[in-house]
């Protein structure tokens, strides 16, 4: 099959109005306030509620909030999580009834952000933050211990103070330390 093409007509065959016009567009962009951003000094701001890397959290007194129930390394569906419990056993002040884990690894090159862990976690201890930009140059890199998880999370404010009435139960037994 033969295609037929469109004769071009004198101006099109002079291609200055073409050119032309490439040239205006390429004016219009170079005029334009620069949109690039100068990653990463400066980056995204995220919508509330985006999931980001999840992250281990400390209660206002500066205690590790999970208990190692284990639960949302078993409900992870990449099998991200790994807990070695019981690690500290609880602070005499609140009648040792928090145990908190020996270890407590993520693996960020296997988590896919779902927020499962945070949907299923009763102490409200882990949480997925706001940080989409995780690098490391190994793969040993990638996978977050207790430490550095604690340390990214930093403090989180209870909304459930369960353990209260514990320290009281604790102090009217006058439990020592
Ligand atoms: S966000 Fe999902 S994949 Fe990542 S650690 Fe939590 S449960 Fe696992
Ligand atoms: S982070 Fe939450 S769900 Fe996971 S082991 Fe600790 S207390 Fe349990």
């Amino acid at each position: 099959m033969i295609v037929k093409r469109e004769k071009l007509s004198f101006w099109e065959r002079l291609y200055v109005p073409a050119l032309l016009g490439g040239f205006k567009v390429t004016l219009s962009h170079f005029l334009k306030k620069n949109i690039t951003m100068q990653y990463p000094e400066q980056k995204w701001a995220v919508p509330p509620g985006y999931r980001g890397a999840p992250y281990l959290v400390k209660n206002p007194e500066g205690r590790t909030k999970c208990v190692s129930c284990q639960l949302c390394e078993f409900v992870c569906p990449p099998k991200a999580i790994r807990i070695t419990p019981p690690g500290p056993g609880g602070a005499p002040e609140v009648g040792n009834v928090e145990k908190s884990p020996k270890a407590f690894e993520i693996d960020m090159l296997r988590c896919i952000f779902c927020g499962f862990c945070q949907e299923v976690c009763p102490e409200e201890a882990i949480f997925l933050m706001k940080d989409y930009s995780l690098t490391g140059l190994s793969r040993k890199e990638m996978v977050y211990d207790k430490e550095k998880l604690l340390s990214l999370g930093g403090v989180h404010q209870d909304k459930i103070r369960k353990w209260e009435h514990k320290a009281e139960e604790a102090l009217e037994q006058g439990m020592k330390p």
